[in-house]
């Protein structure tokens, strides 16, 4: 079956103003596993929008082939919205301009109303349960508000993805090493993603808060039991959800879009969404040490106060607790008293810097992945804003 193309009418902004999002469709609707791609819902993040570039043609081809075994959806650029959001020549891309904040931040629990429709237990027959639930989770997303053009996007993509086997949402870091987050119940297919795409970072979570566009999808599948669905307990984690961080913002070029495309399309023959006969449309895997790490043991530095960074230590440093990662020079002090050092609190893999070199108080400038707890990091809110 050929690739379908999409084209889903968004709320005019403004008269004169049409605004559509393009959806790619590809396998029979309702095949099982499903995949769910999206790219750039921070508007700013462009590399996840070459890789899906790179990713068409190849699906293309396993189409025709007819190696589609499951049905993937992918939705080559998330926020139309944001990518018109420009100060000065900069695409801002992260807040919308409305006033709702973080674009992946706070997703739709759609737990109670999954709950409210099914009213009553679960058969315990898991395989038809998961079934079951999946259609009321579209209806309820279907009921999801549209009044503003943000939630109409945020209804929509909601549609595509919360029914999803795997939702994988491309981002990007400010400068970094490629990294990607997912829920603990989620390590093996995470761990599996990043082999595919040669990626050594993985973070891992049980509960990071914030509520981010992947896991939604996931929390959502724990959470039925919270809210007192009877045997939603048994279903365990249906939905793989990840973020994956595409390197830095200035990370844009065909030769990592491909080999990122590459990458995505040999997980989606590890799962099942294609057959094996994709795999002979790229090249092997390459070689990745994966390390896995929890999202509580990340050391988020950030500035102690305004100035210009001078980094000390590459990315991708082995650091021990106590280095120096960055000096902090301020223009306004004394000469002699105008570098302050910072400090990590971690030992562990230096692998994120700030994209900017002027920072103010509070910015962060590094993350340090490692494996001892960190008391100021608490479950429910490791997300920064
Ligand atoms: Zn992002």
């Amino acid at each position: 079956m050929a690739r379908r193309t999409e084209r889903i009418a968004l709320n005019a902004p403004t008269p004169g103003v049409d605004r559509h999002l393009t959806v790619h469709r590809y396998g029979a609707p309702g095949a099982r596993p499903k995949a769910y791609l999206q790219a750039a819902l921070h508007a700013d993040e462009w590399p996840g929008l070459m890789a899906l570039h790179h990713l068409a043609p190849l699906l293309d081809a396993a189409a025709a082939a007819g190696e589609v075994v499951g049905e993937v959806v992918v939705a080559p650029y998330a926020n139309p919205l944001g990518m018109d959001h420009r100060i000065g020549g900069v695409v801002s891309g992260r807040y919308a301009y409305d006033g709702s904040g973080n674009t992946n931040r706070n997703w739709p629990d759609l737990a109670p109303a999954v709950a409210a429709r099914l009213n009553g237990p679960l058969s315990g027959d898991a395989a038809a349960d998961v079934e079951r639930v999946r259609g009321v989770l579209r209806e309820a997303a279907a009921d999801l508000p549209e009044r503003t053009p943000m939630m109409q996007l945020r209804k929509i993509l909601t549609q595509l993805s919360a029914d999803a086997d795997h939702v994988l949402d491309l981002h990007c870091d400010g400068e970094a090493e490629a990294h990607l987050y997912a829920n603990i119940t989620g390590e093996e297919r995470a761990r599996a993603l990043a082999e595919e795409m040669g990626i050594e970072i993985v973070m891992l979570e049980e509960e990071a808060g914030g509520g981010a566009f992947d896991t939604a999808p996931v929390q959502f599948w724990r959470r039925l039991a919270e809210v007192g669905v009877e045997g939603a307990e048994a279903l365990g984690a249906p939905c793989f959800g990840t973020t994956v961080e595409l390197r830095g913002k200035a990370d844009v070029s065909d030769d990592l879009g491909a080999a990122d495309a590459a990458g995505l399309l040999r997980y989606l023959v590890r799962v099942g969404v294609l057959a094996e006969a994709a795999r002979d449309r790229v090249g092997p895997a390459p070689d990745a040490a994966v390390e896995t790490y929890r999202l509580d043991a990340v050391d988020t530095v950030n500035a102690p106060a305004a100035g210009l960074i001078a980094y000390q230590r590459p990315l991708g440093a082995r650091v021990s607790a106590g280095d120096v990662v960055a000096v902090l020079i301020d223009p306004a002090a004394e000469p002699g008293q105008d570098r302050t050092e910072v400090r990590t609190q971690q030992t562990g893999r230096l692998f994120t810097y700030n994209e900017h070199r002027l920072v103010q108080p509070g910015d962060r400038i590094v993350k340090v992945a490692g494996t001892e707890p960190l008391s100021y990091r608490k479950l429910g809110a490791l997300l920064e804003d």
